[in-house]
């Protein structure tokens, strides 16, 4: 039935800043303090007091908006968004209506079956966010108003998404340029990084857009996901009923993984918008967007695409360590040190990930840091040590902090690649399973696995696995 409709998505994310402090007063905007200790006349909106406009947050809107293809406006305008909610101590939000920073950007996204696809960006405003209730103190509801003023970004896409899953695929990106930029700590749990959702389905082949339901402030991915398929079903429901879909916010429940309504269209606010009279327009000049632009960080694409140019790993590992710019960083340190593109990925992906897991730490501070990796990697490289008992010292290193050399030394795990050293454990195996030797001179070849591994198992691992098979088949090939 859902294929009969096509699902169209547009997408608003509200990111919040990480600008030490508020977007129109002096105080923190650090999360998980006291309730109202970070509070003054601005943001409690006190009569008389005056807002002033923190020069980063137009810093880092101008950022998202270059890194996301905008035009960036030479002069854009602050306005009032009024409506009453007790978080609210002005009777109205600072935001940005009729003329916003930034507009008609663009993000490339790449859809499932591996193409790529555009989505616009219409546009990127600058906002103050609004205070929080807390309605489970047991006494009725208490306000928290830390978080009023706090500096947003709203990014808002045009309607070019046609399925959940490009919806999220536009998200992560935008989730990762942002988290990039360094202008957002992109934390889904905290609400850092939260959206809002506009959901309609029309017949295959018809130009007008169906009605709209938004779905209101999800904060994790996959209830996104969740969300918008749960409606995409329910409006093909109403429709192959005969029925009409209302325009309305909807809220997703997580527990039910539906959607219910939280105010129809004939109760929609009227924001009654008109310019801040506090504030003076924004004027931003074309030298300071040119010296923006310069200081911007290499974005994932690009990284990618020097990954794999440069480095020659595949794209798919370029991807994987493009994914979080600390990772990237890793990994670029490491190749300058090591050189092996495709060896520095293989331990960046394996091992490194696997012990970042196992101890959930972050790679930036992780105990084996670029210069350690890179001395070990020379150790196998110089065949000091085989690639398996790498692991091992690696291992060693992470538990210590200690250098992969002073580990070998002492824990005496240079490989054996004298012949003289191995021959008399080779002739022990031979005399201990004469059966087997037998049967490898009947043609059983097979068995030479059987001779590596009891030679491994005797020398530890610290056998030269190419001396070894040079030895053992002479041997065995004798008589
Ligand atoms: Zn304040």
């Amino acid at each position: 039935m859902l294929s009969k409709y096509e699902v169209v998505i547009g997408l608003e994310v509200h990111a919040q800043l990480t600008t030490d402090t508020k977007i129109f007063c002096n105080c923190s905007t650090k999360f998980g303090n006291q309730p109202n200790s970070q509070t003054c006349p601005v943001c409690l909106g006190l009569p008389g007091a005056l807002p002033v406009l923190n020069k980063k947050v137009v810093e880092y809107a101008i950022r998202t908006g270059l890194a996301t293809d905008c035009r960036i406006a030479p002069r854009s305008i602050f306005a009032r968004k009024n409506y009453f909610y007790p978080d609210l101590p002005k009777g109205y939000q600072i935001s940005q209506f009729e003329l916003p920073i930034c507009e008609h950007g663009r993000l490339e996204i790449e859809t499932g079956d591996g193409n790529r696809k555009t989505i616009g960006i219409t546009r990127i405003h600058m906002e103050e966010d609004a205070g929080k209730l807390l309605h489970d103190s047991g006494e009725g509801s208490r306000v928290d108003l830390n978080r009023a003023c706090t500096p947003l970004m709203e990014i808002v896409s045009e309607p070019d998404m046609r399925s959940a899953d490009e919806a999220i695929a536009y998200l992560k990106k935008l989730h990762q340029i942002v988290v990039y930029l360094g202008v957002c700590d992109g934390n889904l749990e905290e609400g850092s990084f939260r959206c809002d959702a506009n959901v309609s389905i029309r017949p295959w082949g018809q130009k007008e857009f169906g009605t709209r339901a938004e779905l209101k402030n999800i904060n994790s991915f996959r209830f996104i996901k969740q969300a918008i398929e749960y409606e995409v079903e329910r409006q093909a429901d109403i429709l192959e009923e005969g029925g009409r879909i209302i325009q309305e916010t909807r809220l997703f429940d997580t527990t039910s993984g539906t959607t219910r309504s939280m105010r129809g269209k004939e109760q929609a606010h009227d924001y009654r918008y008109f310019p801040d009279p506090d504030l003076v327009p924004v004027l931003v000049s074309a030298e300071w967007v040119e010296q923006s632009r310069k200081e911007l960080p290499e974005l994932p694409a690009a990284k990618i695409e020097r990954f794999v140019q440069e480095y020659g790993i595949p794209r798919y590992d370029a991807e994987v360590l493009a994914a979080e710019r600390a990772t990237a960083d890793y990994y670029d340190a490491l190749v300058q040190l090591h050189g092996n593109g495709k060896l520095c990925s293989n331990w960046v992906m394996g091992e490194l990930q696997r012990a970042l897991n196992e101890t959930n730490q972050n790679i930036a501070e992780c105990p084996v840091p670029p210069q350690r990796l890179a001395g070990l990697l020379k150790r196998i490289d110089d065949n000091t040590i085989s690639g398996k008992i790498a692991k091992q010292v690696f291992d060693a290193m992470w538990q210590s902090g200690q250098d992969a050399d002073r580990i070998i030394e002492e824990q005496g795990l240079k490989q054996v690649t004298d012949l003289g050293a191995i021959e008399p454990i080779i002739d022990q195996i031979l005399a201990a399973n004469p059966g087997q030797v037998a049967e490898f001179r009947a043609g059983k070849d097979k068995l030479l696995g059987f001779f590596v591994g009891q030679a491994m198992k005797l020398t530890k691992g610290k056998a030269n696995p190419a001396a070894l098979n040079e030895i053992l088949l002479k041997k065995l090939q004798q008589n």
